[in-house]
Order: C-alpha cells, then structure tokens, then sequence
C-alpha cells in the first residue's frame, strides 16, 4: 500500500481521477478541496464575507475549533460526501458561489494549518489517494507517486461548465472561464503552500484525453509504483 498525491489546476478531473482509482485499488480517497470549500461555505453561512468578498478573519480564526470537516462515502456516487459539523454539504460547496470565495480563504495560514493538519491525520494508514495542490509538496512530500495534471483552462472551463450545467445550475461559460484563470492565479501565487509541481511528480496534460484513457494511463502507472515498493 501506497500514499498517492494528485495535485494540479483547478477543474481538471483530479477528483474524478482519484475517485475512479481508489475505487480500483480499494483505497481510501480524501478530496482536500471539499475541507477548503467547506470552511468557505461555513463563513459565508456565517456572514464573515461582505459582498465586497472581504474575509473577516479575526472571527474566522477564533471559529476554526468549531469547523468539523468528514466524509463519509457515498455507494450511489462512488465517492465520499462531505459533511460539515454533521451536515452533508456536498451539492453546497459546488456551488460558482462558493468557487468564487474559495481561493482567498485558502490563503490564509491558520485555514491550511488545520486543513492540513487534518489531512495528514486521516491519511496515516497507508492506502490513500488525495488530491488538491500541496499534497506532494507540502501535506504528504513523501508520498510514493505523485501527479501533476494540467489541461488548457478553456478545455477545464467547458468540462466544468457541463458538469454545473448537468446538475441544473445556470451559469455562464465566460464566468466560469474568469473563476478557474483567477484561482489558478491566486493558488499559484500565494505566500504559503502555493500550487507548484513537486520535483518528483509526474506530469499529465490531459486536454486531449477521454476520461478512460487517463484512467488506463494511471492504473498502469500506479501498479508499476506499487510493485515497485513491494
Ligand atoms: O480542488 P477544488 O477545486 O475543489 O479546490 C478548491 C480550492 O481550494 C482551490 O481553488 C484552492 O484554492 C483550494 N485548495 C488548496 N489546497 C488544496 C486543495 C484545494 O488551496 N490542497
């Protein structure tokens, strides 16, 4: 058993990636984003950002002890549901809305020390798959494969587009196409934690892959590792 790291742009099937894998080896997957998007939804839900998208911070520090973050799977989707202290929140934390805030609140040092403090809880036991954007750099930089995905943010724009658009949520191509260049931005771009490839991960363009084709690239590649270790 091995700990893989997925990290990479946003909305380019990172989390589709890791689900249909874990499913493979029977791994345990930890989607580190959905903790991000739910300390957001929580301090929106608790007006602590203004319609300015200014955080308040002092009180978002002083709540972090009672932000509870788990999941649970889910057999009807194949993949864990998050739970925000109690509460299934993952239709909530999807929302263009929530994506919009996400990334300032990621920048905030006390936000990442909990969620990663948390994330290298729940991984320990070998046998985990998480993806986000300092898994192999910063949460678990001793994880045995770790893979870098990338794709045009046009091609991320329009995957995601569809899927908000499958689910029934109107939303603009144009908007979303702003939301994923500004958080790529941002993630690349803050002061702690940034989105940077590690050294030894390996990298996957997949804008012109089918999902089954990455999922065939992967599966070979992580068997190779796991044989590899054994
Ligand atoms: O992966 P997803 O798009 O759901 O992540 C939402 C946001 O959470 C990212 O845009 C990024 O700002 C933040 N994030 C992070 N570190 C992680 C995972 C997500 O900063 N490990």
């Amino acid at each position: 058993m091995i700990t893989i790291a997925i990290d990479g742009h946003s909305s380019c099937g990172k989390s589709t990636m890791a689900k249909n894998l874990a499913k493979e080896l029977g791994y345990v997957y930890i989607d580190t984003g959905a903790m991000y998007r739910s300390v957001t939804y929580y301090a929106m839900l608790n007006g602590m950002i203004d319609a300015e998208g200014n955080i308040d911070t002092e009180r978002l520090k002083a709540e972090m002890p009672n932000i509870n973050i788990s999941f649970k799977f889910n057999p009807n989707t194949g993949r864990p549901d998050t739970y925000l202290n109690g509460t299934c929140v993952e239709d909530k934390i999807r929302t263009l809305e929530v994506s919009n805030h996400v990334s300032p609140i990621a920048t905030l040092g006390f936000v990442r020390e909990a969620m990663v403090a948390q994330q290298r809880e729940m991984g320990k036991a070998k046998g985990v798959i998480l993806d986000g954007r300092d898994i192999g750099t910063v949460v678990f930089p001793d994880a045995e494969l770790k893979i870098f995905v990338t794709a045009s943010a046009e091609i991320r724009a329009q995957r995601r587009y569809d899927e908000l658009t499958a689910k029934g949520e109107v939303c603009e191509y144009d908007a979303i196409l702003k939301n994923v260049q500004e958080r790529d931005y941002i993630d690349s771009h803050r002061e702690i934690s940034p989105l940077t490839q590690a050294e030894d991960a390996i990298v996957l363009d997949n804008s012109n892959m089918t999902i089954s084709e990455q999922q065939e690239w992967l599966l070979k590649l992580t068997k190779e590792v796991v044989s590899a270790s054994e």
